[in-house]
């Protein structure tokens, strides 16, 4: 089928023409043509298989007659992470190039006075994430009465970060008559029941899942201790043919300390999550993108989503509490057809984890072994350093339940209570820094978001405020959390002089990688 029997406009049409498109993709065939008859869409598809295309293109066909005004955006695109938002606007300027639509996007992170000041122009397309959006909506900075376009993405992601009370109350700001795209890469029944309360009469779109990453992507695993991580991490790094690659902890405050030892060891490297200030996610997503830097050390939350072209590598040095999460960051590579490389670090207390992924992806992941490194075995007992009750007095099957318990809870906290650096407090507010990056929380279902709605107001404000603040207590560090300082794990050495301290434990813990 040819774009052009969709029934798009030329301009849109010329647009795809530039953009170097020959073919639409499955949801874009199956898609466009009831978008463009006005009908409600729930669509089943995933990142990788054109899905924003398949609204975007149609929208500006639709927006192309009529004007905004002021502060009445004519349509509205939900996006779970900024990122992704900060894609989907990248569409709507490559597709609608040859149209004078105005756009917003209105994402965390970023100062509310140029967001305000579009908002006040009119805008035709406005894209945002949840938490924002409420914000702006609550400060009177925006209505939403002339929606007639609405675009719920990533639905099931929504769930997962528990935006879908967000949600509910802006979809209850909107006309009753309207259009609205449901897209979920899943569907569950919590994501069906909104979807039956959200679309009137849609037209159902299911598309298969882009080529299963099994088949595009060689996947790898070195089983080491947890002292040897970061040698084995440089050594794969510089026998594989590594053009660009993301690699994965599942600890934020990991990634910084892994990003500044893989640039001590002269690779090229930055870092992505989700306590960065947004202009310095978006310069280092756009230096990744250029080539400017070849690894990027990130979390699943941010780097879920992002459409990199051509990644070579991904490298998991960390085994990944949920095994639906070795999926999607494998999945970042061997896209569109393309071959691509995954390794992944694993120590001996990951057995469980990887057993997990290994039934998930229903086949064991191919042991390497790491040249230079003495080669571990799960369940053998890492040297740790006595550290009370965690330590290693502690019988193993104890400690990997705890490890998993405690991983799971770090998880969550640090991706819960996304923390703004100083300077940037004022302009992210609390409820943008809580939820536009909140991860897997418990799933709240639809009964149970019904009838928290239920609640009087006053009892649920209170709750909110109560949680948010719950929240930002929930950052107490236990101990070393699950992360041994690899100089700990050093025999002890006559202490350094007291000035020097800070400087000579550096150069150490250096030598110690090195
Ligand atoms: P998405 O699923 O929307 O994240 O799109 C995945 C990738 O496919 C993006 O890089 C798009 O630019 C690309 N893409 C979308 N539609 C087409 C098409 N018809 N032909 C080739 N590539 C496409």
């Amino acid at each position: 089928m040819l774009f052009s029997e969709l029934g798009l406009g030329p301009d849109v049409l010329r647009a795809i023409e530039d953009k170097g498109y020959t073919q639409p993709t499955p949801i874009q065939e199956q898609a466009i043509p009831w978008v463009l008859q006005g009908r409600d869409v729930l669509g089943c598809a995933q990142t990788g298989t054109g899905k924003t295309a398949s609204f975007t293109l149609p929208m500006i066909d639709i927006l192309a007659s009529g004007r905004a005004r002021a502060r009445m955006p004519r349509s509205l695109i939900l996006e779970p992470t900024r990122e992704l938002a900060a894609q989907v606007a990248e569409s709507f300027e490559t597709y609608g190039k040859h149209h004078k639509l105005s756009m917003a996007l209105l994402i965390g992170g970023e100062t509310f006075s140029e967001q305000v000041k579009r908002l006040d122009r009119g805008v035709d397309v406005l894209i945002a994430t949840p938490g924002r959006l409420i914000d702006l909506f609550e400060r009177g900075n925006i209505m939403l009465n002339d929606i007639k376009v609405f675009v719920i993405d990533e639905a099931d992601r929504m769930l997962d970060m528990g935006f879908i009370p967000d949600i509910e109350r802006i979809v209850s700001k909107l006309p009753k008559i309207r259009q609205t795209l449901f897209f979920s890469a899943t569907m569950p029944p919590e994501i069906r029941r909104l979807a039956d309360a959200f679309l009137m009469n849609p037209k159902e779109i299911s598309v298969a899942p882009p080529a299963s990453p099994a088949e595009t992507v060689t996947q790898a695993m070195a089983l080491v201790h947890e002292v040897d991580k970061r040698k084995a991490l440089r050594h794969l790094l510089r026998t594989e043919d590594v053009r660009n690659a993301f690699i994965f902890c599942n600890r934020k405050r990991d990634i910084d300390v892994l990003r500044r030892s893989l640039e001590r060891h002269g690779f090229n490297a930055g870092a992505l999550h989700g306590d960065m200030v947004q202009s310095k996610r978006t310069e280092t997503l756009e230096a990744f993108k250029r080539g400017d830097i070849t690894l990027l050390v990130c979390s699943d939350v941010a780097a879920r989503g992002i459409d990199v072209q051509g990644l070579s590598h991904v490298f998991n040095f960390d085994v990944p509490i949920n095994a639906e999460d070795y999926v999607h960051r494998i999945g970042r590579t061997g896209r569109a057809g393309r071959q691509g490389r995954a390794f992944m670090l694993a120590t001996p207390d990951d057995d469980k984890l990887v057993s997990a992924i290994a039934r998930l992806i229903k086949r064991e992941i191919p042991m390497i072994a790491i040249d230079g490194l003495e080669s571990a075995e799960f369940g053998e007992e890492e040297a740790r350093p006595s550290r009370g009750r965690g330590g290693r007095g502690r019988d193993r099957s104890e400690r990997t339940k705890d490890r998993g318990e405690r991983a799971g809870r770090e998880a969550s906290r640090e991706e819960r209570a996304p923390r703004a650096e100083a300077g940037q407090r004022e302009d992210r507010p609390r409820d943008e820094r809580q939820r536009d990056e909140r991860p897997s929380q418990p799933r709240e279902s639809v009964a149970a978001a019904e009838a928290r709605r239920s609640e009087p107001r006053r009892d649920r404000d209170r709750d909110r405020r109560r949680r948010r603040d719950d929240d930002d207590d929930d950052v107490a560090v236990i101990g070393f959390g699950d992360h041994v300082p690899s100089f700990m794990l050093r025999a002890a050495r006559p202490r350094p002089a007291d000035a020097a301290r800070d400087t000579k434990a550096e150069a150490l813990d250096g030598a110690q990688e090195g």
